[in-house]
């Protein structure tokens, strides 16, 4: 059965953005005669608010679009989540980081740096280098070993509907965090799970994620997990040709509603918007 979702983080209120990203997923659901998930993405104490979330629920209904079954809240399933990161552990598909942001940053700056992706330092540490660092009481994050995964994964691929059939290429985003001390787990290892327990078939999400999608098809790849078909629409932009972000507080949801905008109002904006892009 065509399976696709919405999965807003709960760190402000919904903008116009998110609308457009979410009412991309529901009316495709609907066409296909198929199912339409909500889940939040709740992971980071730090950043997510349960006042969020509820208004993310009470705003989605009040535009009148329904989702199908329990909303599926991702801080509920940390012990899942854990499990599946001990799963890579065991593989051998982890590794221990001890940098810091800024040792980080030096590295990246420095010539024949990584650019924008981790360097790859502590992978790069000896057994006994990284015993000493965990006796000391080194705060880590387990950073996902790409090479290593992918040696093992042969050449994966995904269908992505605007390009057809892609090759993964996880090096996009390189040794990414897959859990933290604070969060003992990531948005990687939580979507991938949580795509594959909630049946999804189809991910509809905006083109802001189209390169992790390349570390998802790898994930999936080792936990065993099906790859879903990817469809990564445009972004919203304000009249400057700038996305739309939570900050931009004039666009959200709440603030349109108690300006007197109408959920038909809203549907046809975004009906609008994908009739001119
Ligand atoms: N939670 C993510 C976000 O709000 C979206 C995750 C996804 O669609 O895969 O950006």
């Amino acid at each position: 059965m065509f399976t696709t979702r919405f999965a807003p983080s709960p760190t402000g209120y919904l903008h116009l953005g998110h609308f457009f990203s979410a009412w991309t997923a529901f009316s495709r659901a609907r066409a296909e005669r198929g199912v339409f998930r909500l889940r939040l993405e709740d992971i980071d104490p730090t950043r997510c608010r349960p006042e969020y979330a509820a208004a993310i629920v009470e705003d989605l209904a009040w535009a009148g679009m329904f989702w199908d079954g329990a909303v599926r809240v991702q801080s509920r399933h940390l012990v899942e989540y854990g499990a599946a990161a001990e799963r890579l552990e065991r593989m051998g598909l982890l590794y221990a980081c001890f940098c810091s942001r800024s040792e980080i940053a030096r590295a990246q700056a420095a010539p024949h740096g990584a650019g924008a992706v981790y360097p790859g330092t502590c992978r790069r540490l000896s057994a006994e280098e990284r015993a000493d660092k965990m006796a000391a009481g080194l705060p880590y994050a387990l950073r996902l070993d790409v090479g290593r995964a992918m040696a093992g994964a042969g050449k994966p691929r995904f269908f992505e509907e605007s390009e057809g059939w892609v090759t993964a290429a996880p090096e996009l985003l390189g040794d990414v965090i897959l859990a933290r001390r604070e969060v003992p787990t990531s948005y990687h290892l939580c979507v991938v799970h949580d795509d594959a327990v909630q049946g999804v078939t189809h991910v509809i999400r905006g083109e802001d994620l189209r390169d992790s999608t390349h570390i998802h098809v790898l994930l999936q790849h080792v936990l065993g997990l099906p790859t879903p078909v990817y469809a990564h629409h445009r972004l919203l932009t304000d009249a400057a040709g700038k996305r739309l972000a939570k900050r931009d507080f004039a666009a959200t949801l709440r603030s349109m509603r108690e300006a007197g905008e109408t959920p038909a109002g809203l549907w046809r904006r975004v009906g609008e918007f994908r009739a001119v892009a």
